[in-house]
């Protein structure tokens, strides 16, 4: 019988056999790193965002469970080209999906293929492996975001 929870699963398979994006991005402007003491997932991101506040480019590197990685792959797959305010947006979206009780009605639709990752919120100790990247690009941007020279 078809289930779509099969069809979720194979996507993180995918992602973290096959992590899109991966690897260091020469000359970033912004990067930052993550580490989930939980589970032990390590995470480094590097993005490139241009003077119009577009993610032109978006890598990361590091290591970790199935959900970590799938989820760092699919973020920066749905983060290139954005803008910073459409990250934000993004992410408040991604947050939502994965923490809210199942009869919550959130908008999975926006997030596209980020909604293979809502099955983690009936596991709640791998909610931080999949908001990690999250949480990791989010200090990237503000850390290192107002110290860009014209
Ligand atoms: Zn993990």
């Amino acid at each position: 019988m078809f289930d779509l929870k099969d069809l979720y699963q194979q996507v993180i398979v995918d992602h973290n056999k096959h992590p899109r994006n991966f690897g260091r991005l020469e000359d970033p402007s912004h990067e930052a790193e993550g580490y989930n003491p939980l589970c032990g997932d390590r995470l480094h991101v590097y993005l490139k965002v241009d003077d119009q506040d577009r993610i032109e480019d978006v890598r990361f590197e590091g290591e970790g469970c199935a959900i970590s990685m799938a989820s760092a792959s699919l973020m920066t797959e749905a983060l290139k080209g954005r803008t910073l305010e459409e990250f934000r947006a993004l992410f408040e979206g991604f947050h939502e999906l994965v923490t809210s009780s199942g009869d919550v009605a959130c908008d999975e639709t926006d997030l596209g293929k980020l909604a293979v990752l809502g099955g983690v919120r009936a596991f709640p100790s791998r909610i931080k492996c999949a908001t990690l990247c999250w949480h990791t690009m989010k200090n990237a941007i503000e850390r290192s975001g107002v110290a860009r020279t014209e």
